[in-house]
């Protein structure tokens, strides 16, 4: 085991191999606040690459209601057992520990609890890398399952509860929110420190986690390491499978994107506009750039607004989310880490910046590697939690890798009013 420095953890962990970072990596951002649980994202990815025999319960890409739904079945549930189950062997009480705010490596504090690989290194006598498990064949049957259902809350005693006013703000009584997942492409993949024939690797220019089709041989060690259950055995092959990341969009060769990198079809589909993804610039030591205008950056290490799914469990996702308003706080902390409250606020009263930010979600598929803001007029003041908030009509504008101006949005959205004549017809 080698130490590694994990920023979403504020610490240095072990890992089955020493740091080796890309010059890029492949990152993105959810709004979950925005989700309609189209499965638009769902459907782009299977017609794209998992639509095949042998494919048929594989879902590179889903949406599951949470907090009941789960795609494999309870995969976080069983995951966050099994590090409980390693934490009190070990007699530790997980948990996160502030540091100075200002500690820009350490944004989230600093987590004293296991991670999967210090979870597996703890076992006598250790004989895997990362503890996991794998999934049954029926718990990858039903990606789907309990979509809509809510958590019910707790009305009083022979009421229906209606007195309740169960949608207020900040937690709803009753609440389900939908989690959007993919591949992290993690900077540490337990999938790749897995597999015994090395057929995982991760690509140098843009940190993109492949299996190589030829050297796996279906040990399925893969889908047993990913604490996000994200590689797949495809039984009609016999080798597993996992996101690709549309690479072939990344690197330019879509006829589209005259080209540039352009964002994956799941990214690209989205009705909703939740989705904004993008490649972050990282230093030698794996830590990211500051490059503030690259709006990936922004969102997650300036702003703080999109947070990365269970960073206890020690991978370094890539995917971060802006966590949704209503739901219990400690729930979002478990999934998100202890930035959900400063997340929040921060997406409830925009700074003027993020506002413009936040209009690019899937305002073209080029991927935007910078980001500008023309300054526009105020056309709207309130007071949010008690602080005057303005909302200004700022234009952001977005530009390609090669520096290109790749699209232009307003905040506000214009309004084109018909002419009389052809009010009501088409
Ligand atoms: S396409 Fe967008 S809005 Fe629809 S389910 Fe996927 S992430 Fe949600
Ligand atoms: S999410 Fe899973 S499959 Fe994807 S890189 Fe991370 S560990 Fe590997």
């Amino acid at each position: 085991m080698a130490d590694v420095r994990n920023w979403q953890l504020g610490r240095t962990m072990s890992y089955p191999y020493p740091e080796s970072h890309p010059d890029r990596q492949f990152a993105f951002v959810f709004n979950i606040n925005r989700c309609i649980a189209c499965q638009t994202c769902s459907m782009a990815c299977k017609s794209t690459w998992t639509f095949s025999k042998g494919q048929e319960s594989m879902w590179w890409n889903n949406v599951e209601t949470k907090p009941y739904g789960g795609y494999p079945r309870h995969w976080d549930v069983k995951v966050l057992e099994l590090l409980d189950e390693a934490n009190s062997k070990a007699g530790v009480e997980p948990s996160w520990q502030p540091t100075a705010a200002a500690d820009r490596e350490s944004p989230y504090g600093s987590y004293d609890g296991m991670t999967i690989f210090e979870a597996a290194a703890a076992e006598t006598p250790p004989v895997r890398q990362a503890v996991g498990y794998q999934p049954a064949q029926d718990e990858w049957s039903a990606p789907n399952i309990f979509e809509d259902v809510p958590h019910p809350g707790r009305p009083a005693p022979g009421s229906l509860g209606l007195e309740q006013d169960g949608a207020q703000l900040p937690e709803h009584v009753a609440w389900f929110f939908y989690l959007q997942r993919l591949c992290n492409h993690c900077t540490y993949p337990a999938c790749l420190a897995a597999c015994p024939r090395k057929a995982i690797y991760k690509r140098p220019e843009d940190g993109i986690v492949l299996i190589d089709q030829a050297r796996c041989r279906g040990y399925r060690k893969c889908v047993e390491a990913c604490p996000y259950k994200k590689s797949m055995y495809r039984p009609t092959t016999r080798v597993s499978e996992k996101c690709v990341a549309c690479y072939p969009r990344i690197e330019g060769h879509d006829p589209l994107s005259d080209g540039m990198p352009m964002e994956t079809r799941c990214m690209s589909a989205c009705p909703g506009k939740i989705r904004l993804q993008g490649l972050v610039a990282l230093d030698a030591d794996g830590s990211w750039a500051d490059d503030p205008q690259n709006p990936i950056v922004f969102m997650v290490r300036h702003e703080k607004v999109a947070l990365p799914l269970y960073p206890q469990f020690g991978t370094e996702p890539n995917g971060f989310y802006i966590p949704p308003r209503w739901a219990p706080r400690d729930y979002l902390v478990q999934m998100f880490g202890p930035g959900v409250d400063e997340a929040l606020a921060r997406y409830r009263a925009p700074s003027r910046e993020l506002l413009a930010v936040l209009q690019l979600f899937r305002a073209t598929q080029k991927i935007i590697f910078r980001f500008e803001i023309e300054e526009g007029p105020k056309v709207f003041e309130t007071e949010i939690d008690g602080k005057p908030w303005s909302m200004y009509d700022d234009t952001v504008i977005g530009f390609d890798q090669q520096g290109r101006e790749a699209v232009r949005v307003r905040v506000e959205e214009p309004i084109y009013q018909r002419p009389a004549p052809r009010v009501n017809s088409i």
